[in-house]
C-alpha cells in the first residue's frame, strides 16, 4: 500500500538576551564551563526565578511575526523529570496557557510558496550540557555545564501539517531567517541555537486519519532533521510494508552514521506532573504592548522578497539570495537605487558574495570598505556606457583593496578607457579591412555575424572599450556600405 508521510516539528530557538530567563547571569556561548551560574539556574534550595521582560519582548516579536494570537494571561509551569543537567529536576515552561497561538509560518518549496500552520510558540528555559563518556572516550565519569542551563529559548511547534524531508530543510531555513531578521536570536545550529525535534508517522496516502508517530529528538542540523526524517520514514514504510505496526517511540539519530537509535517506548504527558510554577505570577501581556510590538516589527523577509521581486523586477531566485538577511537587503537597495537593478543583483550575488566568501568578511566589514554608493556609482557608469564590462571588474578588484573614486583609480592604474569615437574609428576601419568575409555576410542580412566583428574591436581595444559603443560605431560605418566606403 502507497503511504504518505506526515511530520511535525518542534523547534526550540536561544534567545539572544542578554541575561538568562529567570537571573542575571549572562548568556554567552563558549565560556569556562560552569562560570555563568548563579544559585537561581543551579536550582539551589531557597532560590528564587525572576523573569526577564526581554525574553518576553523576544518571543512577542517572533509570535506577532508569525501572526500567533497573543495570550493576555500565560502561565509557567514545572515540566517534572531527572536529568542530571536539570538541577531542580523540573524545567520550567509553559503549558496548557502558552504566550502564543496558532500562526503561520510562510516558506517557498522549489519555488512555490506556501505557509505551514502553527499550534503555538511559548517560553521555557533551557537545561545544561552533559558530555557522556561515549562520546569523548573518559569512559569513566561524564560531565556536565550549567553555563546552558536557564538559558531563555521559544519552542515553536508546527501542526502536523510537513509531508517530505525537503519541506522540513524549507521550514527550518525560513524560521531561521526570520530569527535572525528579527534580531531575536543568531539561529546557529552549531552552536545550538537552534534545535529541533521531528515527529514522523505514516499513513494510507489519502486518508484522513493520523497514524502512530515517533519523535526523533534533538536534530542539530538542518541537513541532520532532513536525513533523520528520511530515515524515519524508510523505517516506518519497512515495517508497515512488512505487515507490523508502528510503536510510539522516542528516537535518537546519529547523522555521522546514518543510524536511528529507540530511546524510550512510551512518554505521555501525565508522566511529567505539569503544575503551575508556585514560584511565578502569571504572565500578563497588555494589549497595549502588543500594538507596540506589532508596530516596531521590522519589514519581514518574505515581504521584502516579494517587493524585490515586484519592485525591482528580480527573479525569485535573486530575491531570495538578497533577502537572506536585512543587512544584504539594505546593501542591495542603496546600490540599487536608481540603477540597472538586475545588474546589482547579479553583482553582488557574484562578485561581492564571492569576496566575503574568500576572505571571510563579514557583510559590514565589506560595507566599510566598499559603501553602497562607491558601487552605485561603478554600475552608473557601466549604465552610462562609460565603463566596458571588462574594466569594471577591474575596478571592482581595485575597489576591494583601496579607497578612491573610479576616475581616480584609474588613473592611479594608467587605465585609460577608450570611449570616443575618435579612439575607436581606427581600429573599427582596421576590423571590417581584415574581415571581408563576415563583413559581405553581414552585408548580407546575416546580422549575427556583428557580435564577432564586435569581439574583434573589443580584442584590439585590450578590453578598454564599451561594447554598445563599438557596436554602434560598426553598424554606422557598415550601413555606409563596408570596406573601402
Ligand atoms: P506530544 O504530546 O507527544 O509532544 P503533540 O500532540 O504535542 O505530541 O505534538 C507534538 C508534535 O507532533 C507537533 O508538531 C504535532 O504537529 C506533531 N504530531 C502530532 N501527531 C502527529 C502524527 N500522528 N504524525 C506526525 N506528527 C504528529
Ligand atoms: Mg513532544
Ligand atoms: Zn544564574
Amino acid at each position: 500500500m502507497a503511504h504518505e508521510a506526515v511530520i511535525g516539528l518542534e523547534c526550540h530557538v536561544q534567545l539572544r538576551t542578554n541575561t538568562k530567563m529567570f537571573c542575571a547571569c549572562p548568556v554567552r556561548f563558549g565560556s569556562e564551563p560552569n562560570t555563568n551560574v548563579c544559585p537561581v539556574c543551579l536550582g539551589l534550595p531557597g532560590a528564587l526565578p525572576r523573569l526577564n521582560d526581554a525574553a518576553v519582548e523576544y518571543a512577542l516579536r517572533l509570535g506577532l511575526a508569525l501572526g500567533c494570537r497573543v495570550r493576555e494571561v500565560s502561565v509557567f509551569a514545572r515540566k517534572n523529570y531527572f536529568y542530571p543537567d536539570m538541577p531542580k529536576n523540573y524545567q520550567i515552561t509553559q503549558y496548557d496557557l502558552p504566550l502564543c497561538e496558532g500562526g503561520e509560518l510562510p516558506a517557498v518549496i522549489d519555488g512555490v510558496p506556501r505557509t505551514f500552520a502553527l499550534t503555538r510558540i511559548h517560553l521555557e528555559e533551557d537545561a545544561g550540557k552533559s558530555f557522556h563518556p561515549e562520546r569523548h572516550g573518559d569512559r569513566s565519569l561524564s560531565r556536565v555545564d550549567f553555563n546552558r542551563a536557564g538559558v531563555p529559548l521559544v519552542e515553536l511547534v508546527t501542526e502536523p501539517v510537513l509531508r517530505t524531508p525537503a519541506e522540513c530543510t524549507a521550514f527550518l531555513t525560513a524560521l531561521r531567517r526570520l530569527v535572525r531578521a528579527l534580531g531575536i536570536s543568531d539561529g546557529d545550529m552549531e552552536k545550538g541555537q537552534l534545535r529541533c525535534d521531528a515527529n514522523v508517522s505514516l499513513r494510507p496516502a489519502g486518508a484522513a486519519a493520523l497514524g502512530t508517530k515517533t519523535e526523533i529528538k534533538n536534530l542539530n542540523s538542518i541537513k541532520g532533521v532532513e536525513k533523520g526524517v528520511t530515515a524515519e520514514i524508510a523505517r516506518q514504510r519497512r515495517l508497515l510494508d512488512g505487515g507490523e505496526a508502528i510503536v510510539q517511540a522516542t528516537l535518537l539519530y546519529d547523522a555521522d552514521h546514518d543510524k536511528l537509535a529507540i530511546m524510550r517506548t512510551k512518554e505521555h504527558a501525565h508522566d511529567y506532573r505539569y503544575f503551575p510554577d508556585p514560584d511565578l505570577p502569571v504572565l500578563r501581556v497588555e494589549q497595549a504592548r502588543v500594538a507596540r510590538v506589532r508596530e516596531t516589527l521590522p519589514e519581514l523577509p518574505w515581504v521584502r522578497e516579494a517587493r524585490l521581486i515586484t519592485g525591482y523586477a528580480l527573479p525569485a531566485y535573486d530575491a531570495a539570495v538578497l533577502c537572506e538577511t536585512p543587512a544584504l537587503a539594505d546593501y542591495f537597495e542603496a546600490v540599487a537605487r536608481g540603477a540597472d537593478a538586475k545588474l546589482a543583483s547579479n553583482w553582488i550575488m557574484t562578485e561581492v558574495l564571492r569576496v566575503l566568501n574568500e576572505r571571510a568578511w563579514t557583510l559590514e566589514r565589506w560595507a566599510a570598505r566598499v559603501p553602497a554608493e562607491r558601487l552605485h556609482d561603478l554600475f552608473a557608469r557601466v549604465g552610462s556606457r562609460e565603463l566596458p564590462g571588462p574594466v569594471a571588474k577591474q575596478v571592482f578588484a581595485w575597489m576591494c583593496d583601496e579607497d578612491g573614486a573610479v576616475p581616480e583609480l584609474l588613473e592611479r592604474h594608467g587605465v585609460r578607457v577608450q570611449g570616443s569615437s575618435d579612439e575607436l574609428a581606427p581600429l573599427v576601419e582596421q576590423v571590417i579591412h581584415e574581415h571581408p568575409g563576415p563583413v559581405a555576410q553581414y552585408l548580407a542580412g546575416e546580422a549575427k555575424t556583428l557580435g564577432f566583428l564586435v569581439g574583434q574591436v573589443m580584442k584590439k581595444s585590450g578590453g578598454q572599450a564599451v561594447p554598445q559603443v563599438v557596436q554602434e560605431l560598426l553598424r554606422a560605418a557598415l550601413a555606409k556600405g563596408g570596406p573601402g566606403a
